[in-house]
């Protein structure tokens, strides 16, 4: 078996040392050898397994007992305790791990932070109002993003350079605070560090100690052609930026759209009225009719009642994301619903007109709702 191992020379404490002041030196030393701050780091490494091994005994007061007596399974250190630690495979996860089973007999059992996680961050939103033909022919606009990115003077720690944050007193690091025994214990964050684990004791004079600061963003956001009111563009990574190392979140452009006073949007078509007059609608006509492009002329039949729809297919608005490589996009229709126009007034010519037109069209079109029907009551006192 190797020499003894002096686990108080290892952890930097005498041998009258306190549970207490042990962890205390312990935590200390495990940050400051911790994997994840030394990647790569041979000798790091090997540091930190001393230390883990040194605090696994003496850190327990019963292994202390023995260790201190010479006798008993942690008389001599490394062949004892640590459960098949020798042949522990190194990497950083595992480390955290370990730490998190080693602290886990205090009162929180949460894992320390010794390395803060990295977050993703946060995803944005912003609005912008295109023209009907912007929507239709796609656009490119220009858009400006309040964001939060990283203080330049202080890289993010909120605190003044040259100085660090401060592990928290209140809760040693852990962020949390347990009150209350066992089952019954509530966890919540520090009331000190609000979470952090972590005491700024000297702001960054640039952002007051919140390791970031307000910027505009600018970008140019190309609007696809045949966007609709209220879409949702999703520009990934153009969110707020992650901390700690994480991606940055998205930003999601909302985009309202300005109607038009002759196309309505009906789902992937639009719908034009188009008005007829009533020899127009009684006769049938040819009538030129607007496109997005242009005009067209439609043929209206003799006899086309108020309400009547033509369509003109492939005439509407491309369907965003519906283009291959290449190929032009799919493209909705247009719906052009004939309404009859009435005059509010006649003149006389008019008036004329009309009197020889009803003359001519004699009969009720009505007659029919006063028949007497096997469902119906039948109206009553119609004539
Ligand atoms: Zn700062
Ligand atoms: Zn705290």
């Amino acid at each position: 078996m190797a020499s003894r191992p002096d686990h108080y020379a290892t952890l930097g404490v005498g041998k009258k040392a306190s549970q207490e002041e042990i962890k205390k030196a312990y935590r200390k030393l495990a940050r400051r050898y911790h994997p994840d701050r030394n990647p790569d780091d041979k000798q790091s490494e090997a540091r930190f397994k001393e230390i883990a091994q040194a605090y696994d005994v003496v850190g327990d007061p019963e292994k202390r007992k023995q260790y201190d007596s010479g006798t008993g399974p942690f008389a001599s250190g490394a062949a004892g305790g640590f459960g098949g630690f020798g042949n522990f495979d190194f990497d950083a996860s595992s480390m955290g791990d370990i730490l998190s089973n080693l602290f886990s007999g205090s009162a929180s059992g949460r894992r320390v932070r010794t390395k803060p996680r990295p977050e993703r961050g946060q995803d944005l939103e912003a609005q912008t109002t295109i023209s009907f033909d912007q929507a239709v022919s796609g656009a490119q606009v220009p858009l400006s993003v309040p964001s939060a990115s990283t203080c330049p003077t202080c890289r993010g720690t909120g605190a003044k350079p040259g100085t660090t944050p401060r592990v928290c007193p209140r809760c040693e690091g852990r962020g949390i605070e347990t009150q209350g025994q066992g089952m019954f214990s509530i966890s919540q964050p520090c009331s000190q560090c609000g979470g952090s684990g972590t005491i700024i004791e000297d702001p960054c004079p640039t952002c007051h100690g919140a390791g970031a600061v307000r910027t505009m963003k600018r970008y140019r956001v190309n609007i696809p052609a045949g966007v609709r009111e209220g879409s949702r563009i999703r520009l990934p990574g153009k969110g707020e930026q992650g901390r700690n190392g994480g991606p940055p979140g998205d930003l999601y452009v909302i985009t309202h759209v300005d109607p038009s006073p002759i196309f309505k949007r009906k789902g992937e078509h639009l719908e034009v009225e188009v008005p007829l007059t009533i020899p127009e609608a009684l006769r049938g006509a040819e009538v030129q009719v607007p496109t997005l492009s242009g005009s067209k002329t439609l043929r209206v039949k003799p006899g086309t009642a108020h309400g009547t729809v033509a369509r003109l297919r492939g005439e509407g608005p491309p369907k965003p994301g519906s283009a291959a490589k290449g190929a032009s996009p799919a493209r909705g229709d247009i719906h052009y619903r004939f309404t009859i126009d009435v005059p509010k007034e006649l003149s006389s010519e008019q008036e004329k007109a009309v009197e020889e037109l009803s003359k001519a069209m004699n009969g009720n079109p009505r007659a029919r709702l006063f028949e007497e029907s096997s469902t119906g009551t039948g109206a009553k006192g119609g004539s």
